[in-house]
């Protein structure tokens, strides 16, 4: 870890840079993980015979070093990340939500489907126009989110974009299309300590996967803390002046990747949980003058 932090300072690379140098080293470490993208680049194409013995290789190597489930420990049997049973039990938001943070209105009736705006929104008006996040975040989730960030384990990159997609194909964000992803940055004293932003990276997988372009355009500038034992109010006081758009004027428009003038912007964060440091990134990027602000998370707390 402290050998990777003298090569490159992480402020010094786009999030996207910083993703493929820490699966390139990821890589090394794992013959398995080297075998099977040898064995892909390999079977490329319409080759039978290469493929099927690409495919009895692959098998060969899944039995020697057999994938084991991030949120159980269990050889997974599929050569994911998570198993049969855990990839079942990730959990998707159920009944009734409210249109704008996607919470779940309590004693729904099942079926699905959105409500106004719940009674939170009504009182607080987000600066984002909705918030989306395709599963939740308990259980497998969480583990799977724990591992990523706090363990370093970046392939996991891949699965928390999985989840992603799913969120992208939400109504509320077909329509109007994506343009633009910003994600939640870190602090810079965070950021040297954990190498990577979580966001960034996952900001970066999905804008390859969708063709969305990614634009790094926030700073935050104030450190808040542990926020998890403090009331919605005192987030939201503690969170207004902590983030800043990085260079106004690029924002505004004179073209490159920090412009979000006049598009539809989203905003990338792993977990949503009171919906505080998303509103207060919104409220930051307002002042580059998107078309629209909405926010996409992995997970809802
Ligand atoms: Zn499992
Ligand atoms: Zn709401």
């Amino acid at each position: 870890m402290k050998e990777r932090k003298d090569r490159q300072d992480p402020e010094d690379s786009t999030d996207a840079r910083t993703l493929q140098r820490l699966q390139r080293e990821q890589r090394r470490t794992s013959p398995a993980a080297v075998l099977a993208s040898g064995l892909d680049a390999f079977s490329v194409g319409d080759h039978g015979l290469r493929i099927w013995i690409a495919k009895a290789l692959k098998n060969f190597v899944n039995a020697l070093f057999p994938c084991v489930c991030v949120a159980c420990g269990e050889v997974s049997k599929t050569g994911g990340f998570l198993c049969v049973d855990c990839s079942v039990r990730v959990e998707r938001p159920r009944g009734t939500l409210c249109v704008c943070c996607s919470r779940s209105f309590a004693g729904a009736i099942e079926g699905g489907g959105f409500c106004g705006p719940c009674a939170e929104c009504l009182r607080l008006s987000p600066a984002f126009e909705c918030a989306v996040a395709p599963v939740r975040a308990s259980g497998v989730v969480r583990e799977v989110v724990h591992s990523f960030k706090y363990e370093g384990r970046v392939h996991l990159c891949g699965l928390l974009a999985d989840w992603m997609q799913e969120g992208l194909a939400d109504l509320r964000m077909r329509d109007p299309p994506v343009e633009v992803l910003v994600p939640v940055p870190l602090h810079r004293a965070r950021l040297r300590e954990r190498g990577f932003n979580q966001a960034g990276l996952v900001a970066a997988e999905l804008g390859r996967r969708a063709g969305i372009e990614v634009c790094d355009v926030l700073e935050r500038v104030r450190e808040t803390g542990s926020q998890a034992r403090l009331g919605r109010s005192q987030r939201l006081g503690n969170l207004r002046a902590a983030f800043r758009l990085r260079n106004a004027r690029d924002a505004r428009g004179a073209g490159g990747c920090g412009r979000i003038a006049e598009r539809h912007v989203v905003l990338v964060d792993d977990v949503l949980t009171t919906g505080a440091t998303l509103d207060a990134c919104a409220r930051a990027l307002g002042r580059g003058r998107p078309k629209s602000v909405r926010a996409l998370t992995v997970a809802r707390g």
